[in-house]
């Protein structure tokens, strides 16, 4: 029996599927039209679909001479014309050649562009080209890239620097876009202070508000931040109360099936709650319902444990219901440059780097710690009910697939 068979344990593909069918359920649909200057990290709601031929008209993709190929019978041709980008040619006249320019409209007559680099200039200003021009080389034709009515970018798309140069290229100056999910943000624990504050017996720092408020931003979310919840049944019934308009409430921490999971005693009061023992690690436990109709997140307290489950389940969670198509994020099958011997019953994300081509794991993987994370590359997987050899093939997640 492997791993995997555990009793009770929820599978991490079993745990996705469920959120996502979740997020499916209940799609952000409002639609806004923005500038291209906002648009980056949004969700696409209506495809782009072209209304030019790109290029618009043929152009020269080197500076050098266009010519019609048929004119080139070896006699040195005259330079009839000098064509600069942004400027409009007169058609060619038969036996010439014209100077041109990278990104210069194409002389109508002319059919092929020979770089400048591969032709002789007489003194007498005529112009030798060499023996093996082709019918159309160095020349762009119109529509090369893009077609009127081409689906440039699908709904679905997630816009991020190269969208917006490709939609500009197109002429686009707004998007139509889901609008941001909100998001609230809460830190349960009685033990929390905020930075900047005296730390006091038995407190620790609030890393996961930060942690996520930064996280949640990048993914194109509106953050309410609300700041860190004592726990405490009423408080949390209020709070959870006061969050009536979002889209989300995020919260991590007291979700340990234990005395303080107050969280878990709110949702069951007055909402629905599902509580999953999940096999990952770190970050088995994960609290799914809602209060009074608003979806809620529970993720574990430790950090490292927040990472992990807001990075593989939250996130594609939120971008799905935001909109997106890609919401799950790639791994590379890369050898391990470690020996794993003992397997686990749960799935393991182990903090990591490459180094000369394998992936090496920071020698602390403790769910409390961020250092190891901010160290890591990436996460390695490690699936359930496996060792590993050194040099035996994982997956690895670069840290930048997640974080985006
Ligand atoms: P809990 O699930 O509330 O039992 O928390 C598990 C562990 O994570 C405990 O050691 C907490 O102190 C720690 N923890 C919970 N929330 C945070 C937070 N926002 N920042 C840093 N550590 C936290
Ligand atoms: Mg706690």
């Amino acid at each position: 029996m492997s791993g995997c068979d555990q009793p009770g344990l929820l599978p991490v593909e079993a745990a996705l599927e469920r959120l996502l069918a979740m997020a499916d359920a209940a799609p952000i649909n409002q639609t806004e039209s923005v500038t291209l200057e906002q648009a980056d990290g949004r969700v696409l709601a209506e495809g782009l679909i072209s209304s030019l031929d790109l290029p618009p008209w043929a152009n020269s993709a080197m500076d050098g001479y266009a010519l019609r190929l048929a004119d080139w019978q070896g006699e040195p041709l005259p330079v009839s014309q000098r064509i600069l980008a942004g400027t409009l040619p007169s058609a060619l006249e038969p036996g010439t050649c014209a100077r041109i320019f990278t990104g210069a409209p194409l002389p109508a007559g002319a059919d092929v562009v020979e770089m400048q680099e591969n032709v002789q200039l007489g003194d007498d200003q005529r112009v030798s080209f060499s023996q093996g021009m082709r019918f159309g080389q160095n020349v762009r034709a119109q529509g090369q890239e893009t077609k009127v009515g081409d689906c440039v970018l699908p709904v679905g798309t997630r816009l991020g620097p190269i969208e917006l140069g490709l939609a500009a290229s197109l002429g686009a100056d707004r998007l139509v876009v889901y609008r941001r999910a909100r998001v609230a943000v809460l830190s349960t624990g009685d033990e929390l202070i905020e930075p900047g504050q005296v730390l006091g017996p038995g407190q620790i720092y609030n890393s996961n508000r930060r942690l996520l408020c930064a996280w949640l931003q990048r993914l194109g979310c509106e953050v309410i931040d609300a700041g860190i919840l004592a726990d405490d049944l009423q408080l949390t019934r209020d709070a959870l109360a006061a969050l009536d308009d979002v889209d989300l409430i995020l919260s991590t921490g007291g979700v340990s099936v234990g005395e303080a999971d107050f969280l878990g005693a709110a949702l069951r009061e007055e909402g629905e709650l599902a509580l999953w023992k999940l096999a990952i690690k770190p970050g088995k436990p994960l609290t799914f319902g809602a209060f009074r109709g608003v979806p809620v997140l529970g993720l574990p307290g430790n950090p490292a444990s927040t990472l992990v489950t807001f990075g593989l389940l939250a996130r594609p969670y939120l971008l799905r219901r935001m909109g997106a198509s890609k919401v799950e994020p790639l791994g590379f099958p890369m050898p391990a440059g470690f020996v794993w011997s003992h397997a686990g019953h749960r799935r393991e994300y182990v903090r990591a780097r490459i180094e000369n081509g394998r992936v090496v794991m920071h020698p602390n993987q403790s769910s409390g710690v961020l250092r190891s994370a901010s160290w890591a590359e990436g996460l390695a997987e490690i699936l359930e009910g496996k060792t590993l050899a050194e040099g035996d093939s994982l997956r690895f997640i670069p840290m930048s697939e997640i974080l985006g």
